[in-house]
């Protein structure tokens, strides 16, 4: 497994890469209302990325994968196909996952929203999904090993009694949207520390946190709960430094998206 270090430069690169995601992200949001389909989103993602920024999608037909983002709503966890025919309603949440290509370099984000007013407990779960993220790059420094990332997502949400998602994890970024290493959102016996953190190490973390079981179902790009929970999802794309991590796809002009 080779991870590697990004120089000044490609960092440089990552964070426009990034800067331009977190705009698609800020306009998807304020899209998602009861009566809009989901491939209206994926449109206007669309639009956004190859005519607006002149990038490319990142996740269109990877591993034949058909759209530019991913809409997965309620118990579906991941991967959700955006269709003109999935119509969102009051009370339903929604994870959009998508990135995009820069001169290059690659960025990938996720943030999980509710359609008009949702139930407190999906509200708690979308709040501690997030906060798991905040509590692993905590741990996101140089000298460190990877598991304690994994490990503190994992404690946090766990604390909830919600489930960690064991199936899929966060990954290395850069030059592709996929590389070493594979990030866990938790740690087991036998996984061993991980490997030891370096500045310039460019990641992308991803809690995927169920209200119930952890475990999911899996078909072809299916991907849904075992037990019909509800699931969230919230991803950034990431640098180590020699201080705190620098967070790239979480602001649009200085405010939080
Ligand atoms: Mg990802």
């Amino acid at each position: 497994m080779s991870v590697t270090i990004k120089s000044e430069h490609e960092i440089e690169l990552m964070r426009e890469s990034c800067r331009l995601l977190a705009i698609v992200h800020d306009e998807i949001r304020k899209m998602i209302e009861p009566g809009i389909s989901t491939m209206q989103l994926n449109e206007r993602a669309h639009h956004m990325i190859t005519k607006e920024f002149g990038c490319k999608p990142n996740f269109l037909h990877l591993y034949g994968f058909p759209y530019t983002i991913c809409t997965s709503v309620n118990d579906q966890v991941v991967h959700g196909f955006p269709s003109k025919d999935v119509i969102l309603k009051e009370g339903d949440i929604i994870s959009v996952d998508m990135g995009l290509i820069y001169k290059g370099y690659h960025s990938d984000a996720a943030r999980t929203w509710g359609v008009g007013k949702i139930s407190e407990e999906d509200q708690k779960l979308i709040d501690v999904t997030k906060q798991s993220f905040f509590e692993g790059i905590k741990y996101a420094r140089a000298g460190n090993h990877l598991h304690d990332i994994s490990a503190a997502v994992q404690a946090y949400a766990e604390s909830f009694g919600f489930g960690v998602v064991r199936d899929m994890v966060g990954h290395g970024i850069g030059t592709a949207l996929h590389e070493d290493p594979q990030i866990p959102n938790f740690k087991e016996r036998g996984m061993g520390k991980g490997i030891r953190l370096r500045p310039g190490m460019t990641f992308a973390i991803e809690p995927m946190i169920n209200a119930g079981t952890w475990e999911v179902d899996i078909d072809d790009w299916k991907c849904v709960t075992s037990d019909g929970s509800k699931s969230a999802h919230y991803e950034n794309t990431i640098v180590i430094t020699d201080g705190d991590p620098e967070i790239l796809t979480l602001y649009r002009d200085g405010r939080e998206v």
